[in-house]
């Protein structure tokens, strides 16, 4: 599992099940509606969906594939709405049954830690994430349970509100799943809350889960969030991945980004690496 795979594939895909996250974000699970095998992926890549909006025909956008390649017989996509002239669309029409065209893979995000962790030269991960970034890491971890890998991973999962949480029914899973996952989750536009609301965020959370849950309100993830809690952080391996404000954060407000917050706090560039989203 180590070379990444750049053949591109078309697949005729059919929706098979719409779970809700948010109120403006789905997971669909797509099968290949004509029984041909789904291509080979590795976690962290993306594939381009197909649909006709009623503003444009056979428009398409890029999207990190949810659900793990050890998972064969289908393919999750998460999908949420900025407001722009694609997601609100397929948000609002697309049903069970559907069939959409899905090709790929594209793009390398995680592609080097997954090797230096095959090569067992890396025993430490911490996934920084902004709302629909959340989504690659999901597919990562499913992987990492799969595969059985041991090594720690940090969760640091950035939301304005818990109402914007994704995977809020899939997150105790994957903790469960990989006992050396540790999450945050940080709620920039939430005051304090109390802790029996706070764990009903996560809901459905076992008590020995909790301890590997925290929980960060009011203000911006900074470095020293991670830097205290992540005790080798100077080894570790960084992926960001969300829209580009939180990635390389908003010049003209003079705010920096995860990027600059992990440079400056002293982790080397070789070991950041990020996948964007889109231009806000
Ligand atoms: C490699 C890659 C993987 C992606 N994976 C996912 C995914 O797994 N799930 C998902 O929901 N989206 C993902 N996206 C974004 C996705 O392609 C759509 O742009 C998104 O669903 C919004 O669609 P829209 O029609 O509302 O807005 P669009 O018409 O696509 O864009 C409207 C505006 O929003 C910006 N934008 C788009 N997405 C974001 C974002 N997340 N944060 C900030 N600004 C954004 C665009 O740059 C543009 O300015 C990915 C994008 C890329 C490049």
């Amino acid at each position: 599992m180590s070379e990444v795979s750049l053949k591109t594939t078309r697949l005729v895909m059919s929706v098979v099940d719409i779970r809700e996250e948010t109120d403006e974000c789905k997971t669909y699970r797509f099968v290949s509606a004509l029984n041909q095998e789904i291509f080979p992926y590795k976690p962290g890549q993306d594939v381009k969906l197909y649909f006709d909006t009623p503003l444009k025909k056979n428009d398409f956008r890029l999207y990190s594939i949810a659900s793990s390649p050890t998972r064969r017989e289908y393919m999750e996509l998460t999908i949420k709405s900025e407001h722009g002239q694609f997601a609100p669309y397929f948000l609002a029409q697309a049903k069970v049954g559907d069939q959409y065209v899905v090709e790929g893979p594209y793009g390398r995000f995680l592609s080097k830690p997954l090797k230096m962790i095959e090569e067992k030269k890396l025993d430490t991960l911490v996934f920084l994430a902004a709302s629909s970034g959340i989504v690659p890491f999901r597919c990562f971890i499913e992987y990492a349970i799969d595969t059985g890998l041991d090594v720690d991973i940090w969760l640091f999962y950035v939301n304005r509100t818990r109402l914007d949480l994704i995977y809020r029914r899939l997150l105790p899973k994957l903790l469960e799943g990989y006992p050396k996952l540790r999450l945050l989750l940080n709620f920039t536009r939430e005051h304090e809350i109390s802790k029996p609301e706070l764990y009903e965020v996560v809901y459905d959370l076992k008590d020995e889960l909790k301890e590997r849950i925290d929980f960060l309100f009011a203000r911006r993830l900074e470095f020293n969030d991670i830097a205290s809690r992540v005790e080798n952080w100077k080894e570790a391996w960084y992926g960001i991945c969300g829209g580009a404000r939180f990635i390389a954060g908003d010049r003209q407000m003079g705010q920096d980004g995860m990027m600059q917050k992990l440079e400056k706090g002293g982790v080397e560039r070789s070991r950041i690496e990020i996948d964007s989203y889109g231009t806000k």
